[in-house]
């Protein structure tokens, strides 16, 4: 890499001031909008960086200073600052250096509406999900096609900057990490234009996902290495479906069995009568015994939800409604009548305290 000093046209011992000189009139001349030309574009960010090296007190020093020994490009052995300081202090030399800018991306998290129906037996869907990939451009390089990162010359590769600091021992050196590069040791010189350098873009894509049978709301599932794409192509994180199954309108679930109240009329209760309903995967023909009594639970064996975890299904449990009819037609009424002569009628009379029906279906499905 160039010289910063020469890059700017400037002595060694230049001072601040004519470091700043040298750079206006050298942007004036390069910058991309007074200048068109793409060899003045690569030109100007070098002088830039250039100036930004130059222009801080600690940067100017560390990189007049050069490589240093036990960073980066340094020989082996007990002759840096470095070791010494290790020694005193016990740093973990040999573990640091540059960071690497791939890193694992983030996990990502999607919701998925269900039917109850789809509970039941699982389906295949196609989500839609929105997150970082790959930059196809650079393929995850982070710079523009045809160039490559080029070590930083403030840390020499490094990561890591030294200072020395005055200590009970001497002078020894610290290290923090370089503020140019970021502690990766290089710098992208021309960023990659697809992805700004970052090496991945969001887009979105479809995947096809089994979800499996049983799922419940807030449950989520794990799908793994499907989410974002780390910095520079760094490994793709988890993405996580986040179930949500909607309401029902005759159907509710407990666990793995499913619910649902049937109207039965005054005369079908007393005198008994099958009927098929549909239930939520094809029809269940029942029978409904004479004198069923309001509240009383009909159990559909296997016709609930199929278990996420060890198979099988759970049940289908009917609650009975027994409805007065209302409406009687004058012929009826007589019937009706005459039906209450002929019966020894049992008087209204106060019962064992029961909550209202509802609550009892309610206790009734959960202990059936
Ligand atoms: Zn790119
Ligand atoms: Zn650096």
């Amino acid at each position: 890499m160039a010289d910063h000093y020469e890059v700017l046209g400037v002595e060694r011992n230049a001072t601040a001031d004519e470091i700043k000189k040298a750079y206006r009139r050298l942007a004036r001349e390069l910058h991309p909008d007074v200048n068109p030309n793409p060899e003045a574009s690569d030109q100007f960010k070098l002088v830039t960086h250039a100036y930004d090296v130059l222009s801080d007190p600690n940067q100017r020093q560390q990189y007049d200073l050069g490589p240093q020994p036990g960073f980066g490009g340094g020989g082996a052995g007990f002759g840096g600052f470095g070791d010494i300081f290790e020694t005193f202090f016990g740093g973990g030399g040999q573990s640091r250096g540059p960071r690497s800018r791939r890193e694992r991306g983030q996990d990502a998290l999607v919701r998925v509406e269900m039917d109850l129906d789809e509970v039941i037996f699982g389906s295949k869907r196609d989500i839609e999900v929105n997150t970082a990939v790959l930059c196809e451009t650079c393929s995850g390089t982070c710079c523009a096609p045809g160039t490559s990162p080029a070590t930083c010359d403030i840390c020499h590769g490094s990561g890591q900057i030294q200072r020395a600091v005055r200590s009970l021992l001497g002078n020894v050196m610290t290290s923090s990490p370089c503020g140019t590069c970021r502690g990766y040791g290089t710098v992208i010189p021309h960023p990659c234009p697809t992805c700004q350098g970052q090496g991945r873009v969001r887009a979105a894509r479809t995947i096809s996902v089994d979800i499996p049978a049983g799922v419940d709301t807030g449950l989520r599932l794990q799908m793994p290495s499907q989410g974002e794409v780390g910095p520079a192509g760094g490994p793709q994180g988890d993405l996580y479906l986040e179930i949500k199954v909607r309401h029902h309108d005759t159907f509710s679930r407990n666990g793995d069995d499913l619910l649902a109240t049937l109207e039965v009329q005054m005369t079908d209760a007393v005198l008994g009568t099958t009927s098929t309903l549909k239930t939520l995967d094809g029809e269940v023909r029942i029978e409904i015994r004479a004198g069923i009594q309001s509240a009383e639970v009909l159990t559909i064996k296997d016709r609930g939800i199929t278990r996420l975890r060890g198979g099988g299904r759970g049940d289908l449990k009917i609650g009975i409604q027994v409805v007065t009819p209302t409406k009687l037609n004058h012929k009826e009424q007589n019937l009706i009548k005459e039906l209450a002569k002929s019966q020894k009628t049992v008087a209204p009379h106060l019962a064992h305290f029961q909550q209202g029906l509802f609550a009892k279906l309610r206790d009734r499905f959960l202990n059936v």
